[in-house]
């Protein structure tokens, strides 16, 4: 089988697909207030480039593809996206990442469309805490999108809370009883030196907090994958609660980075954290055979870094995290 290995033995079998570098939120970790700097909409990849890039992928060993962006459920029509590559024969996992504002209303139909399961960033549940966090008084509205994306039966749901010192650190116990309650899983979150507001974020570190949870839970370590990406996961013994724990900066994960981010303007990030991409619009847009695109994602891989530097040089991303695709 034709699979992607980058020079250091690591195989790429997962794309993160942004759809728009656009959001409804302006969270204080990611987009600054007043950010006018989204890509034009004709640099944008259409549905049909995008499916010709993520066909190419699949043919080279990719087996899973996140939709996420800026906020996916703004790009118009993303159920018929969803649907033509959910139908690409060897993808087995389509999922999304998104801040659930506008779920309530395509949770069905992403689901319909070949959608399996969703993350959705929620950092508190307090709804003023979310408020000084999002920019917005968001709370109701992810509720409401949780709640639907249950009721379509996608499974698992994943809440993604970014824990910042003295914002909301001490919510972190309410999240664990409102996941035990609705069955989802907690992942908390290092917030990343990306750009300003990700440098200006209050930083906690989550191997004390783990410590703490692990003891007042009854939390053992999973071995066993669930989604295949960063996360480390633990368990309760009583099987009642999953917590997995995203520690970019205290203890990397880059030995077993499996992943590439396509942006919406159809540039190939390689790393999260640094600036290494391979430009597929231009070769797109040239009317570039398959085989030449496959060649050219090779060729994109080779340039993927051992590792990101966030801890050496916090300063180095410019880059927020909406325009590589979160
Ligand atoms: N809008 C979608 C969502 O909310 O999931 C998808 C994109 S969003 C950029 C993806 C994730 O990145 C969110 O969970 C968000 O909290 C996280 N994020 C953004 N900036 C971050 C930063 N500087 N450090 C850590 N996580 C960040």
């Amino acid at each position: 089988m034709n699979t992607l290995q980058d020079r250091f033995g690591r195989s790429i079998d997962y794309l993160r697909l942004s759809v728009t570098d656009r959001c409804d939120l302006r969270c204080s970790y990611c987009i600054p207030k007043g950010f006018k700097d989204f890509e034009e909409p004709e640099y944008w990849l259409t549905f049909e480039e995008i499916t010709r890039v993520v066909a190419a992928f699949v043919r080279l060993g990719t087996r899973r593809v996140r939709l996420t962006g800026g906020e996916p459920l703004l790009r118009r029509n993303l159920p018929q996206l969803a649907a033509s590559l959910a139908a690409l024969p060897g993808l087995q996992d389509l999922s999304l990442s998104t801040n659930a504002t506008q779920l309530a209303r395509h949770a069905e139909s992403l689901h319909a469309a070949g959608v399996n399961r969703v993350n959705v960033s929620l950092d508190s549940l307090r709804r003023e805490c979310v408020n000084s966090i999002t920019g917005h008084d968001s709370l109701p509205q992810v509720m409401a999108g949780l709640q639907a994306a249950k009721a379509a039966g996608l499974s698992p749901i994943k809440i993604n809370m970014v824990a910042m010192k003295g914002v909301n650190e001490a919510d972190i116990e309410t999240m664990v009883g409102f996941c035990i309650e609705h069955g989802f899983i907690l992942r908390l979150i290092e917030a990343m030196p990306m750009g300003d507001t990700g440098r200006n974020t209050s930083y906690l570190d989550l191997q004390p907090v783990l410590e703490q949870l692990r003891q007042r839970f009854d939390l053992l370590p999973q071995s066993l994958e669930l989604g295949g990406g960063p996360a480390r996961y633990w368990r309760s013994t009583d099987g009642a609660f999953t917590l997995g724990v995203i520690t970019p900066i205290s203890q990397h994960f880059c030995a077993t980075c499996n992943r590439v981010r396509l942006s919406v303007d159809g540039t190939l990030y390689m790393c999260l954290g640094q600036e290494e991409r391979f430009a597929l619009r231009p070769l797109l847009r040239a009317g570039i055979s398959d085989a030449g695109l496959e060649m050219a994602i090779r060729e994109a891989i080779e340039l993927k870094p051992e590792r990101h530097e966030f801890r050496e040089k916090p300063g180095k991303l410019i880059r927020i995290m909406s325009m590589t695709g979160g």
